[in-house]
């Protein structure tokens, strides 16, 4: 296990090939590499197909009785459903362009990590069970049947892929294996094959709002404390409204951003960055999650909790929606919505009310993500900024995969980073912007009992990060997403120590200097800004 592993430990990784070829090397479950199974009162909540018990170590998983038809059935339709599947199972010529690029691969060094071998796993299904030469030649045309050990593996190996889309990259052929883990997961869950740490966030969301299961006089209550945080640490009261109809903003953010550190300190900038604009805006209690497990379950369940902020936008008559630092919820955004439940024709399409910048590129979605927002507001002048208030600060930036690589929102962030912090530090080019390496914990697989997959999958982000922490003394690693912020401080803590987390707006609120303040001699988190414990603010 991971914990009894010291890092030094943990970086001998064996890249050896093995002596026999994968079809032949049964697959080995190993505690720390997977997360419990989804509990079947959690997917009957969202009437998914086959909840039943079971458990990862035992040699029966109960699979239903017509396991086989329904897989197969199950994949037969996403062929036809998905010309994108379809070509995927159809065109890799294995010339192993991918192989060293996920960071599952480098961090364990087994090969059914490999990008192309991760695909080969349902691709060989597809030849065995689909194609005519795959049906009569078996194993020479790279076919094999489905068995329960098949399903065993590519369970276990579609929960070791986050859905990241690095390798996507370097395929000359444009193959997208986050998409064919998509679709292997969607088959898995026709069986009841969930993973417990995404099924219940799905159940969570789809009957209370969010993720958490915070109710919504919980998620009021929450924001009230950090209010009081704002008061004590800045001098100033902040009265937001809830449910508002008629604001002309609503702002969505992931509910982890309510509840945990260091996610809260990035809301608490949300909170004084609105104020300081005076943004006439409401958060909701209903569409109090932004972030989207469905995504990681079934296309289907992403497009059930993706409606929810557009029916609560239409609801409460906003104009358009303001959304938080978040990763995949902007991959479903930006790739997503429109065929979801979009174009919103019913919203109008985003303008800033401080500066009258339209913004373009959410004319369909009618949603605008905030470092879009406050690097335009910066770049008009509207903000009051102290940035030498994190001079203590040596920041570099970790561009979540779906932000970067969906969504192509690479020069925001850094712009305002680099405007509220004089000292930041950009990582090695090959592991940033679209080649950034995931945190290893996307794709709802942050739970803590697969701590070592973490710790392992996480560790070429983190070789950049002690990377700039050697060179130039990083201790602040900013992130533009609430499963960075959740994950990426344990991943710090074992192999980077002394690199802290935070989220951009958080630095930015650090930085802001607001009207009425008190002396801010204090960060968000009640830390003393060094250098002005006795000064106070200047
Ligand atoms: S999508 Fe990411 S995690 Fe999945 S195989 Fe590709 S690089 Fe690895
Ligand atoms: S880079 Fe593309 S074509 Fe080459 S092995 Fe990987 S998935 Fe197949």
């Amino acid at each position: 296990m991971a914990k009894e592993s010291t890092p030094k430990e943990m970086q001998r990784i064996d890249y050896n090939p093995p002596t026999k070829g994968w079809m032949d090397t049964p697959v080995n479950i190993k505690p720390g590499m997977y997360c419990y199974p989804a509990k079947p009162e959690k997917i009957e909540d969202v009437g998914m197909p086959n909840p039943h018990k079971w458990s990862v170590t035992d040699e029966d998983w109960h699979l239903p009785a017509d396991w086989k038809e329904t897989f197969l059935e199950g994949m037969r339709d996403r062929l036809q459903k998905h010309r994108s599947f379809k070509i995927f199972m159809d065109i890799c010529v294995r010339c192993g362009a991918c192989a060293d690029k996920c960071h599952f691969f480098l961090g364990t060094g087994d090969p059914k990590n490999m990008p192309v071998v991760r695909a080969e796993l349902l691709r060989s299904v597809y030849r065995g069970e689909f194609t005519k030469a795959g049906r009569i030649l078996g194993r020479l045309a790279g076919g094999r049947k489905l068995t329960p050990e098949v399903i065993k593996e590519l369970w276990y190996y579609f929960f070791q892929c986050t859905e990241c889309r690095r390798c996507s990259l370097f395929c000359p052929y444009g193959i997208d294996t986050a998409e064919i883990t998509i679709i292997g997961r969607e088959l898995l869950n026709l069986l009841g094959l969930n993973i417990n740490w995404i099924q219940e966030p799905v159940s969570n969301c789809y009957r209370i709002g969010n993720h958490l299961g915070l109710q919504p006089r919980t998620y009021k209550e929450n924001i009230e404390f950090l209010l009081d945080d704002i008061e004590t640490y800045v001098g100033i009261r902040i009265n937001p409204t809830f449910n508002r109809k008629g604001a002309e903003i609503l702002f969505a953010t992931p509910s982890g951003d309510v509840f945990a550190d260091p996610g809260i300190y990035t809301l608490m900038g949300y909170l004084m960055l609105f104020e300081h604009i005076g943004l006439d805006y409401t958060w909701s209690t209903y569409c109090s999650e932004t972030g989207n497990f469905g995504f990681f379950t079934s296309l289907e369940m992403a497009k059930r909790l993706n409606y929810k902020i557009y029916a609560e936008a239409k609801r409460l008559g906003v104009k358009w929606i303001l959304g938080g630092e978040c990763g995949h919820m902007w991959r479903v955004i930006h790739q997503y919505m429109d065929t979801f439940n979009g174009p919103a024709d019913f919203l109008e399409e985003p303008v800033s009310p401080i500066t009258g910048t339209k913004f373009e590129n959410a004319k369909s979605t009618k949603m605008v993500h905030i470092t879009e927002f406050t690097a335009d507001l910066i770049r008009h002048g509207k903000l009051k900024l102290d940035k030498s208030r994190n001079d203590h600060l040596r920041v570099t930036f970790h561009d979540s995969c779906n932000p970067s690589r969906a969504m192509g929102l690479l020069e925001e962030p850094r712009y305002v980073i680099k405007s509220v912090c004089n000292h930041f530090y950009e990582m090695p080019e090959n592991t940033i912007r679209e080649q950034t390496f995931c945190c290893g914990s996307g794709a709802g697989l942050n739970a803590s009992e697969n701590m070592e997959l973490r710790l392992r999958g996480g560790f070429p982000r983190a070789n950049a990060v002690r990377h700039v922490h050697e060179k130039y003394g990083v201790n602040t690693l900013a992130c533009v997403c609430a499963i960075d912020r959740a994950a990426l401080p344990a991943l710090m803590n074992y192999w980077v120590p002394g690199v802290t987390v935070a989220g951009v707006t958080e630095l930015v609120a650090n930085a802001l200097i607001m009207e009425g303040e008190g002396p801010r001699t204090k960060n968000l988190r009640g830390e003393d800004i060094p250098g002005r414990e006795e000064a106070g603010n200047v």
